[in-house]
């Protein structure tokens, strides 16, 4: 398959970890921010094939894993209410809050639906004019801009039963805070392409620049992720600090100009609670006031705070380090309850649960040699 399987070839990769051990003369930690990354990087076991001077950190681009407690409960309160069809990409489904999840919501009768796209809720939405629909936006630049299309296009058709979650977080802002971090030990970073894609990477060169750390923009195949480990180590190698793109068969400097164009007319910028970092400036999405009142927040505003708590399935927990993990200051492997108490059929944490999750990644892969 084109753009597939050459990026699968392992005598390419083969000659991408040998490039690489010519290169290295010292030690360095490399982050990759995307959770897709992280999959790549354990499934094929790149990081086994890298030389051991080499650290990859996982990152926190797992939207499901940062997404705060505070709003995931919110969701657990919507959903739970008779009037309401709650709709939620499948991730979201089986993460804890404080007490319980969407699924347990589901099984106790709330209105839970799962859906592919916020495009699809607003479908529901003009099917069931007698109910009030939400759709939960989680996610990074990626997934924005289609939230960012059902918001104007249920604006402008003034479906008035439909409204969002909006969780929705910035990249950029986080890589900031590890950076700042006193516990940083990330010397250069893999972009996450499809990030890019969407919203080019001119805002980058700032952060290369000001924390003289070194930026590949790099895609999702084991080539891309050994193309982007190699860029970065060069850099570093040679005491640069600058901003690469080696995924250019998707992203352009600019990006996508419609679809930024769509989240301004939509969206402002405005402070998010992020697992693991806490609330970063100007790292979340919230609406801009023609469409504020498709806010589910404040829509329901007056019934969240009064709402009777939910039934405990759940037991809460503070064995849970994900905090740390998605800071990359830990391994899932580290964390005591990993393949024990905490597993895909009983998670305690949103990286066990979501297909981008780091600890979902040690677990389907590498649960065998950590047990
Ligand atoms: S293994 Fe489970 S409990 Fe441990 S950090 Fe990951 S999600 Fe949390």
């Amino acid at each position: 398959m084109k753009y597939v399987s050459e990026y699968r070839d392992e005598a390419v990769v083969q000659d991408y970890v040998a490039e690489i051990s010519a290169l290295v003369t010292r030690p360095w930690s490399l982050m990759e921010i995307c959770g897709g990354q992280t999959h790549t990087i354990i499934k094929y076991g790149l990081d086994q094939l890298l030389p051991p001077s080499i650290t990859l950190i996982h990152g926190p681009g797992c939207p499901v894993c940062v997404t705060d407690m505070t709003i995931i409960d919110q969701a657990l309160t919507l959903a739970a209410q008779p009037e309401i069809i709650f709709c939620s990409y499948g991730d979201m489904l089986r993460v804890p809050g404080t007490s319980t999840d969407l699924l347990a919501v589901k099984a106790q009768g709330g209105d839970v639906r799962m859906v592919y796209s916020p495009l699809d809720a607003l479908t529901l939405a003009r099917k069931h004019p007698d109910r009030q629909v939400v759709f939960f936006a989680v996610g990074f630049e990626t997934t924005a801009p289609a939230t960012a299309m059902a918001v104007y296009q249920a604006h402008q058709q003034q479906v008035n039963n439909f409204s969002v979650l909006l969780a929705h977080v910035l990249v950029p802002p986080a890589m900031e805070a590890i950076l700042s971090s006193p516990d940083c030990q990330v010397q250069a970073f893999l972009a996450a392409g499809h990030v890019c894609t969407v919203t080019g990477y001119a805002g980058y060169h700032q952060i290369a620049a000001r924390y003289h750390t070194p930026i590949v923009v790099t895609g999702f195949e084991p080539v891309d992720i050994l193309q982007g480990v190699y860029l970065c180590l060069k850099q570093l190698e040679t005491g640069h600090a600058q901003v690469e793109n080696q995924y250019g068969r998707s992203v352009q400097p600019q990006g996508n100009l419609p679809a930024q164009q769509l989240m301004n007319e939509v969206f402002q910028i405005m402070p998010r609670v992020w697992r693991g970092l806490g609330t970063l400036a100007q790292s979340g999405l919230g609406l801009r006031k023609p469409y504020a009142d498709l806010d589910a927040q404040l829509r329901f505003a007056d019934r969240l705070p009064n709402l009777p708590l939910l039934h405990a399935l759940t037991p809460s927990n503070n064995t849970c380090i994900s905090g740390l993990i998605l800071q990359g200051l830990k391994k899932p492997h580290e964390c005591p309850a990993f393949g024990t108490q905490c597993c895909p059929e009983h998670p305690l944490g949103a990286p066990m649960v979501s297909s981008e999750g780091a600890c979902a990644a040690y677990h389907r892969y590498r649960a065998v040699a950590f047990n």
